[in-house]
């Protein structure tokens, strides 16, 4: 992986005019057409669309919860599946193209986190950290998932050289090279055997002696040659050495021992948290707490809030995928302001000419 690369996605990274002072009075005062929650690749894509069909968006992008402004993608470091470009992107430069072109059709940011949210009535009410509260006919939530984390030392400080939580985006770097993947579910088994493409070893570490993963997914895995199990253990400490991951110490869940072991690279498939907090008993979920949307729309069990990217998707949780459901957001959005949707906040619409006058 290549190093972090320095580019700023704070408000001073910003085109000046795109960022509304926090806490700025005037943007309470009126009723926003759209609202965006989330600054990743699907908030930012559905500002586009809303900005080009002159709905003004407001994009709220969260400082604190929910993970870093510009979501995941700031986390990594090339991208070289995003369509568009040949040589590839660094993810923080992706997302701050993706936030100036939101910003040149006129979409307004506000940088801090939302702190609660009334759907209840129309208009819709949003509050922010500073206490601003903001009005909008429709929303749309774009919040993301955060990928579980182990929690171990080791774990923060060699994210993005060498620990990782998407194989399809950073296997890539594994040529030759031996690296686990942490986890005994569908997830864990779909990583380590696309990083057999790559690592000449794969080595599977589970807490229990049995997976979870479905049984076709199982099969697969163990009659892959280059996948090896480490089951009854848990990573207590991941290792680097100049700044680069070099192991593991993995303690024995059964026997309480502890042995090290040689790694190169660590992905993390131990489950995804959708950044749902903020609309618990509003907004309906599935099983796994993901926002349910009436496919193919994007439309939740709410009428005029719409959701996109990881937070309603646990299926395929990519860059380019989170953008096209952003797209669809803004677009289900402006067709449901043009139908009459949150009208309580508008002026009446003019009665329509008889027919045959
Ligand atoms: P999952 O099924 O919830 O599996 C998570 C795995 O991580 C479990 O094995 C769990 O261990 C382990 N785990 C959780 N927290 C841990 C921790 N703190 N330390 C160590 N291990 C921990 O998640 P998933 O694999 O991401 O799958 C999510 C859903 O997507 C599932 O419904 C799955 O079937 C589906 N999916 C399907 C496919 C496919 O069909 N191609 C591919 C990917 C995902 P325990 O087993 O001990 O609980």
């Amino acid at each position: 992986m290549a190093d972090t690369p320095q580019i700023s996605l704070t408000p001073a990274g910003a085109p000046a005019q795109a960022t509304a002072p926090n806490g700025d009075p005037e943007l309470a005062e009126e009723v926003h057409e759209t609202i965006i929650i989330g600054s990743g690749p699907a908030g930012l894509t559905a500002a586009i669309y809303a900005a080009r069909a002159s709905l003004a968006p407001i994009l709220i992008e969260g400082v604190l919860d929910g993970g870093p402004t510009g979501g995941q993608l700031t986390l990594t470091t090339d991208v070289e599946n995003f369509p568009g470009f040949a040589d590839g992107v660094m993810g923080p430069e992706l997302i701050q193209n993706m936030r100036d072109q939101a910003a040149r059709f006129g979409t307004r940011f506000i940088t801090e986190d939302v702190t609660s949210v009334d759907l209840t009535a129309d208009p819709k009410t949003l509050t922010t950290a500073s206490g601003l509260q903001l009005r909008a006919r429709s929303l749309i939530i774009a919040t993301g998932a955060k990928p579980r984390r182990l929690e171990v030392p080791g774990e923060d400080e060699l994210w993005g050289s060498g620990v990782s939580a998407c194989a399809t985006c950073d296997g890539f770097f594994f040529r030759d090279k031996h690296v686990i993947v942490v986890g005994g579910g569908d997830s864990a088994m779909e990583e380590a055997m696309f990083l057999t493409k790559f690592a000449s070893k794969v080595t599977v570490v589970h807490r229990r002696d049995q997976l979870r993963a479905s049984v076709i997914m199982q099969e697969r895995a163990f009659a892959n040659e280059r996948v090896e199990f480490a089951f009854n253990a848990t990573v207590s400490e991941i290792t680097g050495d100049g700044g680069l991951m070099n192991g593991v110490v993995l303690t024995d869940t059964v026997t309480g021992e502890q042995r090290t072991l040689a790694a190169d690279g660590l992905f993390l498939a131990i489950g995804h948290i959708p950044n749902t907090w903020l609309f618990d008993d509003v907004l309906e979920t599935d099983e796994e707490g993901y926002l349910v949307v009436d496919e193919p729309s994007t439309a939740t069990n709410t009428p005029g809030v719409f959701a996109c990217g990881d937070v309603m998707d646990h299926t395929y949780r990519q860059a380019v995928t989170a953008a096209g459901t952003g797209c669809r957001a803004a677009m289900d959005a402006e067709r449901w302001l043009a139908g009459g949707g949150g009208v309580t906040a508008v002026a009446p619409a003019v009665e329509p000419a008889t027919v045959g006058s």
